[in-house]
């Protein structure tokens, strides 16, 4: 965790603060960035943000783009989330706090509040790290959001044998501090003490809703959104963590929490002020992934209905089906290669009828290869024109491609003469 977080935020940075100079000197593309300054308030009514400054700033149009806080023990009535060596992990100066305790916690213990993302990926990273970890929360298994309890009785062998250790189904109930304000110990619902040199919290979010609460209507503790990613109110949009959209392909509103949510939903909505005329409904297949270890899954869809496993749950790839109402509606795949993935997306996306769930068991990863072979041999128009399927991003790479080298090569540029006119002045 600590040399991935901190080596990609550190080899980017350089890169944002010339992007940052850039767009300052240059105003580029019409954008004014204004950094270190907090909204405080907003008056939908007058199209007007006021920030901590005093300062007012009216908008035409306003996407919001909040995204989550990160739920604090306190909020289950636990104090010391201040303590020096208990961690969050949500922003930079988060991720740069965990790096630091971690260098201080090396051959000693991490206790991992929560079993989620935030949970299993930092758990990893500890354990790499030459720490020893215990996690603890309160369900049955870990990712009990998305996991059936085999998929997760994979991960959590796996963990164990890592060197993870697992208490399920408690909750912590209160911190042990010393003199210097450092947990050195969690204590736990079921009386359980567990001694610690530092601590990582993962216990879900909150989206940022609260500059919007009575002026906006919200849905699934988001702002709700149409299928152009429009408030309630026409003159504002909401993308990413914060948006409850409608879900097209299954006709009901979700609010996603997934960087992929984020981009494609953020890219829908400035087309839909952009180009409206051209901007259709936002059509997005849900799709969550995650890398730890060895190890790699995507998920793409609902998992709701019936599960189906496939594959071999004692070698390196497998999966699961999820079908509801005769169809399949969610795909899961661990230590599949591109092609495979991009079948499960495809095959999810086209929610094929399933009637012989043993059939399905059967076939196992080749029901989703031989179902995506088939829409590539004969598209179907309902697919070309989802903004979400895998399909338009594979024919925009090029196009990124091209955009990020002239791009490179603008800064590159930008920044010799730059560095020239600086030394001149
Ligand atoms: P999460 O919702 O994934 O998991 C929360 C976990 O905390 C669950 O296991 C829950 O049971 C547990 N929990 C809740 N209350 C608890 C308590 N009092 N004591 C102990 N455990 C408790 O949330 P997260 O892991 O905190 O992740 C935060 C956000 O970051 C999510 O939106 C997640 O999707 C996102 N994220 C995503 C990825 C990824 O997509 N790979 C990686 C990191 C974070």
């Amino acid at each position: 965790m600590s040399t991935l977080v901190k080596s990609s935020y550190l080899s980017i940075m350089p890169f944002l603060n010339l992007i940052i100079h850039f767009l300052k000197w240059h105003n580029f593309l019409g954008i004014e960035l204004v950094l270190g300054t907090r909204v405080k308030s907003a008056d939908v009514r007058r199209q007007t943000l006021l920030t901590a400054a005093g300062e007012t700033i009216s908008y035409k149009i306003l996407i919001v783009a909040t995204g989550a806080r990160a739920l604090k023990l306190e909020e289950f009535g636990v104090s010391g989330s201040d303590a020096e060596n208990v961690c969050y992990l949500r922003d930079l100066a988060d991720a740069n706090r965990i790096a630091d305790v971690m260098q201080s916690s090396v051959g000693g213990n991490a206790v991992v509040i929560g079993g989620g993302y935030i949970g299993m990926e930092c758990a990893a990273s500890l354990v790499i790290n030459k720490i020893n970890v215990t996690m603890v929360f309160p369900e049955a298994h870990c990712m009990a959001r998305l996991f059936t309890p085999k998929i997760a009785s994979y991960y959590e062998d796996y963990y164990t044998s890592k060197g993870v250790k697992f208490i399920k189904g408690t909750v912590l109930s209160s911190f042990d501090i010393d003199s210097n304000g450092k947990v050195v110990a969690v204590n736990l619902r079921d009386g359980s003490r567990l001694p610690a040199d530092m601590v990582v919290v993962g216990i879900g979010i909150r989206p940022n809703t609260s500059l919007f609460e009575g002026q906006l209507t919200l849905e699934k503790g988001g702002i709700k959104v149409n299928g152009r990613l429009q408030s309630s109110n026409s003159s504002i949009y909401a993308v990413g963590d914060v948006a409850a959209f409608p879900l097209k392909i299954f006709g009901e509103i979700r609010r996603l929490e997934h960087v992929d949510s984020a981009r494609k939903s953020a890219r829908h909505a400035v087309s839909a002020i952009m180009e409206p005329d051209k901007t259709g409904e936002f059509n997005y297949l849900p799709f969550f992934y995650s890398r730890v270890f060895a190890l790699s899954w995507q998920f793409y869809g609902d998992n709701a209905g019936e599960v189906v496993h496939y594959g071999d749950f004692s070698g390196n790839t497998f999966g699961a089906y999820w079908v509801s109402k005769g169809h399949l509606v969610g795909s899961f795949l661990e230590g599949g290669t591109k092609e495979e993935y991009e079948a499960i997306a495809k095959a999810t996306s086209l929610k094929p009828a399933i009637e012989d769930l043993a059939e399905l068991e059967r076939q196992g990863l080749g029901f989703a290869l031989a179902v995506s072979r088939e829409a590539v041999q004969s598209p179907p128009p309902a697919v070309v024109n989802q903004s979400s399927g895998l399909v338009l991003e594979k024919a925009l790479y090029p196009w990124h491609a091209t955009a990020g080298v002239i791009l490179a090569a603008s800064v590159a540029a930008f920044a010799y003469w730059y560095g020239r006119r600086r030394r001149r002045w």
